[in-house]
């Protein structure tokens, strides 16, 4: 079966007559657990849930390809999921590769928690496989990629291959794809890590995170972490996350066609500096996204002249929702160095295509860009 296929029927109960076609959320503390709880399946749900075990056989079937099958676990947040991975390979003393250019929290837990517990940190941009430089003796490469919000792309395959001869572990951020677009345990990644928040679940409605991988050791290792520190995932999100992933693959492809479109549109303006999309055969990293991509992604960041333009785009669009995060079936577009933290210009732009008539959008922009002028 295909992935599309196997996707949206992964929710469904065994057909036995009178039954709902999907199971609802289980809200439980305890279960059931009388004398040795020795191959109870359910005991106390900080640890397990059967509405979790149903997303996460979701995922895992999504995150497995052929030649090997992967195993997942949801987490509250995509930063949870992020915290398990650096919580549950890094050690004092031991090194990590990190993107300089990735999502901005995951950089901030990194210096203000793991190197001050005496985790070493290397930084290197995601382009051109600049992290391959400081393997030397790390015990865990994070990348990202395409990178946020920069879009820069790094080559998995050839990364990974890179760390595990240097010894070292690999991890992916595959938030902005979602493993329907791209698959990085498939690419030789030991850890594939996301956010939910965005494209997976894809209706700016819940926070949610997993981590999956092909190792039974690495997933035991993540598993107690989450039962440890115990910012688990709620039964109703669990839920609301798997009957909203049942829809990604009509999302994904609408909402990358959508962004292929505008990224397109936009490169033909001459009042719009840089187009950093990946799907655009100009953009450096267009060949490895080929490779290693199946869509190229809702989001296309663009660099407008200055602030102020930035600001009278946004605010003479009337389609561009004015919010953070991305991935969702409502476009949305925010100027990215309000918040600081990235090294990007005054206006450069974040914007996310939805799943909208593509013809409204591209008006749309188009007369918000001529706003500016
Ligand atoms: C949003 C995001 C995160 C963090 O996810 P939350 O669900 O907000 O905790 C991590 N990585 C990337 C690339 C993101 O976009």
């Amino acid at each position: 079966m295909r992935d599309a296929t196997r996707i949206i029927r992964s929710g469904l109960t065994r057909a036995v007559a009178g039954e709902p076609l999907h199971a609802g959320p289980v809200f439980a503390a305890p279960y059931h657990a009388p004398g040795d709880p020795t191959g109870v399946p359910y005991t106390y749900a900080r640890a397990h849930n059967p509405t979790w075990t149903h997303l996460e056989e979701t995922i895992a079937q999504m995150e497995s390809a052929e030649g090997y099958t992967a195993s997942a676990l949801v987490f509250a947040t995509g930063m949870a999921a992020i915290t398990a991975v650096f919580g549950a390979t890094l050690r004092p003393g031991d090194a990590v590769v990190l993107p300089s250019n990735s999502y901005y929290a995951a950089r901030v837990l990194a210096k203000e928690y793991f190197a001050e517990m005496g985790v070493e940190l290397r930084f290197a941009n995601t382009a051109n496989n600049a992290q391959a430089e400081l393997l030397q003796g790390a015990r865990l490469l994070f990348l990202e990629t395409p990178s946020n919000p920069e879009m820069e792309l790094a080559d998995i395959a050839a990364l990974a291959d890179a760390a595990h001869r240097a010894g070292a572990l690999v991890a992916v951020d595959n938030t902005t794809p979602t493993a329907l677009g791209q698959k990085p345990l498939a690419l030789g990644a030991d850890i594939s890590v996301a956010s939910d928040t965005k494209s997976m679940t894809g209706h700016s409605d819940t926070l949610i995170g997993h981590v999956a991988t092909r190792d039974p050791e690495l997933h035991a290792k993540i598993s107690r972490w989450r039962m440890l520190t115990g910012g688990v995932l709620g039964p109703m999100e669990a839920w609301l996350a798997h009957r909203s992933i049942a829809t990604l693959p009509l999302r994904l492809e609408r909402s990358c066609a959508n962004a292929q479109a505008i990224a397109e549109y936009l490169s033909t303006r001459r009042d719009v500096e840089a187009v950093l999309y990946p799907g655009l055969p100009t953009h450096p990293g267009h060949e490895i996204a080929a490779k290693q991509m199946r869509y190229f992604g809702p989001v296309v960041s663009f660099i407008l002249r200055d602030k102020l333009t930035a600001e009278r785009f946004l605010s003479a669009s009337k389609l561009l929702t004015d919010a953070t995060s991305f991935g969702g079936i409502t476009s949305s577009a925010e100027r990215r160095a309000r918040w600081g933290g990235d090294a990007i210009s005054e206006g450069f732009i974040r914007l996310s295509a939805g799943c909208e008539d593509i013809d409204d959008l591209l008006e749309d922009i188009a007369q918000a860009l001529d706003a500016t002028r």
